[in-house]
């Protein structure tokens, strides 16, 4: 699987705003904005998979949603490269293109319970996509259907109960045969893990990475825990209020923080060995109000490194060694601890 620097972009998001309109009155006069993406830029490569992890409330189911419009986005631009080699920005997409678009991006939702219709049985779950796209009927569609329960761990035998039927585990695998139905090549994952067990956590992530390396597929995968995006990505993306603030390859990321804010999130997480001192500061403060964020840089106000130009001048997000991006005016200065290796 080629998935370092060298291997070719899958998609390319640049400059994504995604801001929902605040109303007021009877008229519901717009008063005002939320901006839950804000100027998003990054690239997914092909057989890769991009962690983009975030405190809630940061942006970052949002952004997934605007890759495929399923939230409207206000601007920017979303480059994705289809099977044939063209190129298509998903904004600018007239309705056929965006059909296509749809079926080679596809997304597994966070919550195996909700997420599943609970009046349909697996195989008309399964099969939904197929039969909506006039992709397969009769036998070849009942053979497609327990081709992917068996791919996702499941028995075929299984296709004709209804969801209450099984555990949080089987379901998100069912979810997931849904996903690659329709022979997706990115998957956007939006929290697949974190309504379930910690012990089905796991076995739902090796699915994924087995999935991965079978199908050649590119994840983005979303998610507010570090430990599980440190497992299964190859590259993290840190966001805060609608921002990507650091994007670095993960092992960097979490030895060689550059940015404040991914120091403290870090800082957070619990260091398995009783030797090892805790990180140090961890984050004091509210999150800011993304309907209202601070001048300068967005952290300053939570941030312990803070100067004057924090203030008053926002970062721009720039490259300050190979690969590893950032967000703050002193990232070369900062000596910030990382998580021990
Ligand atoms: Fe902190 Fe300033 Fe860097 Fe923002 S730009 S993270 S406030 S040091």
């Amino acid at each position: 699987m080629n998935n370092g620097s060298d291997a070719i972009n899958l998609l390319e998001v640049r400059d994504l705003k995604t801001y929902f309109p605040i109303t007021s009155g009877l008229w519901r006069r717009v008063v005002g904005y939320v901006r839950a993406v804000d100027g998003v830029s990054f690239d997914l490569r092909a057989g890769e998979t991009l962690g983009l992890v975030g405190e809630s409330g940061c942006g970052k189911t949002t952004t997934g949603r605007a890759i495929i419009r399923a939230v409207e986005p206000t601007g920017g631009e979303i480059f994705y490269r289809m099977d044939d080699d063209t190129v298509i920005e998903a904004r600018s997409a007239d309705r056929r293109e965006l059909q296509t678009l749809r079926q080679q991006i596809q997304i597994i939702f966070q919550d195996p319970f909700a997420s599943l219709n609970p009046r349909m049985t697996i195989f008309d779950i399964v099969a939904d996509p197929l039969r909506v796209n006039n992709i397969s009927s009769g036998s070849e569609l009942e053979d497609r259907v327990a081709d992917m329960l068996q791919l996702v761990g499941m028995s075929p035998a299984f296709m004709r109960r209804y969801p209450h039927a099984f555990s949080g585990g089987q379901r998100q695998r069912i979810g997931i045969a849904r996903s690659l139905v329709m022979n997706p090549r990115l998957v956007i994952a939006d929290e697949p893990v974190s309504a379930l067990d910690v012990s089905v956590q796991a076995q739902i992530l090796n699915l994924m990475l087995d999935l991965q390396q079978n199908l050649g597929l590119t994840y983005l995968f979303i998610s507010h825990d570090l430990s599980v995006v440190q497992y299964i990505s190859h590259r993290v993306a840190v966001m805060y209020v609608g921002k990507v603030v650091e994007l670095a390859p993960t092992e960097k990321l979490f030895t060689e923080p550059k940015h404040p804010y991914t120091q403290a999130l870090l800082s957070s997480v619990p260091v398995p060995n009783p030797e090892v001192a805790s990180l140090g500061q961890s984050l004091e403060g509210e999150v800011a109000d993304p309907a209202n964020p601070p001048s300068g840089c967005y952290f300053h106000p939570r941030c312990p490194f803070a100067q004057e130009i924090c203030r008053t001048t926002e970062p721009e997000f720039r490259q300050v060694t190979p690969d590893h991006f950032t967000r703050c005016h002193f990232s070369e200065e900062l000596d910030l601890p990382g998580v021990p290796e």
